[in-house]
């Protein structure tokens, strides 16, 4: 191990023995009782030395034996401690890659602030490599969704969508202008090519298979679609396939001026589509009525979806993803997150499993003895402590469910 205090937290003394990592409350905490020759071995933890060196310094500098052990073992245990040279094999030909590694650095020193493990952070921004995504509706949020989380290091992306991209599909960072009248499918895997840091990865040819590549399954199907009726109220009969093949999907786009991100739906875990829709309709017996009139024939408008708020939508959905791809369970699972001008706040409205729904998240929260699994905690962190207030809230995010482990076949 070639310890390394995590680089991406900043370092103040509030006093002359407590050092406090970090300045913005849902990530910092505090040390101490630190006295200032073992604080100040802190700047040799930089990942240059192993352990064998650092005691060699640590002698050197007259510190007591297995101070330095004991330190980086402290360190460690508040999370605090990345390994240089850990994260396994993927990891390494990562850091092999200087360019794209380069390209990727900040979205590695934001995962060193969500993984506790050393090495952890570099082998989970690894892993995206492998991680196949689907991307249905390729508009101003799709496009831009696709392409951020292409940019993040995910190693495909396959883009679905009819027609022709029109002028407003245009937006910074999705379609560009050249592509208008261009097949908007063939446009936005363009845009994903463009975005993405390294060359897709090689799929391994299976002996015998016709198509010649090994199908991975998806890890996550994304619906964004351009229709607003669709992103109001998501039809429950386009879900089905995903629920019958235990394919998490998540939802995002944008309607009439209101950004919507989620639900993240794990079949038969979290509330869906169909969910939604029976809990509407409970409360609003005309609900379905509505939707027929919405989505029946007349020529298709242009929606109100400014770039702001289709690049807003983009960003957070991306990041709902990235972090459920990551392993994480984000806020958006069994939830939607809702933001409108002029507000410009973001509100949740959970999707609680419908016993009415034939997803079967009712009946699985109902034999767990509870219907909500998932942690909607939006609040603010609290204090910096001596505790990191998001501790909780990793653990309960599910740090111990490997990157991928709900890839399933479609
Ligand atoms: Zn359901």
């Amino acid at each position: 191990m070639h310890p390394m205090v995590k680089p991406a937290l900043r370092r103040g003394w509030r006093d002359l023995d407590t050092v406090q990592f970090g300045m913005t409350p849902a990530h910092a905490l505090t040390l101490g009782p630190l006295d200032r020759a073992t604080g100040g071995f802190l700047d040799l933890l930089d990942g240059t030395r192993g352990l064998p060196l650092l005691r060699e310094e640590a002698r050197r500098s007259g510190l007591p034996d297995g101070r330095v052990d004991a330190l980086v073992e402290r360190l460690a245990g508040a999370g605090l401690v990345d390994d240089a040279r850990g994260g396994g094999p993927d990891a390494d030909a990562l850091r092999e890659k200087r360019e794209v590694l380069g390209r990727l650095r900040p979205d590695l020193a934001s995962l060193t602030l969500t993984t506790s493990e050393p090495g952890g952070a570099l082998a989970r921004l690894a892993a995206r490599r492998a991680l196949r995504v689907q991307v249905r509706g390729a508009g101003r949020v799709g496009a831009l969704l696709a392409s951020v989380l292409s940019g993040a290091g995910v190693g495909e992306i396959d883009v679905r969508d009819d027609g022709r991209v029109e002028p407003w599909d245009v937006a910074p960072g999705g379609l560009p202008a050249e592509s208008v009248g261009e097949r908007r499918d063939t446009a936005a895997r363009a845009a994903v090519r463009r975005a993405a840091p390294d060359r897709p990865p090689r799929r391994p040819r299976s002996p015998g298979s016709g198509s010649g590549a090994a199908d991975p399954g998806l890890s996550l199907v994304i619906l964004a679609p351009r229709d607003d009726v669709a992103v109001h109220a998501p039809d429950p009969r386009t879900a089905e396939p995903l629920l019958a093949s235990g394919t998490p999907h998540l939802y995002a786009g944008v309607v009439e001026g209101t950004g919507v991100v989620g639900p993240l739906v794990l079949p038969g875990e979290s509330g869906c589509a169909g969910c939604l829709h029976e809990d509407r309709t409970d409360r609003d017996p005309v609900w379905p009525r509505l939707i027929s009139q919405w989505g029946s024939g007349r020529a298709r408008r242009i929606g109100a979806c400014d770039l702001t708020l289709a690049t807003a939508v983009s960003g957070l959905a991306a990041a709902h993803a990235l972090a459920f791809l990551d392993g994480g369970a984000p806020a958006a699972t069994g939830t939607r997150w809702e933001v409108s001008a002029p507000g410009l706040t973001w509100h949740s409205r959970p999707v609680r499993p419908h016993p009415a729904c034939g997803c079967g998240a009712a009946e699985r929260g109902r034999e767990s003895g509870k219907t909500e699994h998932f942690s909607t905690d939006g609040r603010p962190r609290a204090t910096m402590a001596v505790q990191r207030p998001s501790a909780k809230r990793r653990s309960e995010a599910g740090a111990a469910r490997p990157t991928g482990t709900w890839r399933a076949h479609v």
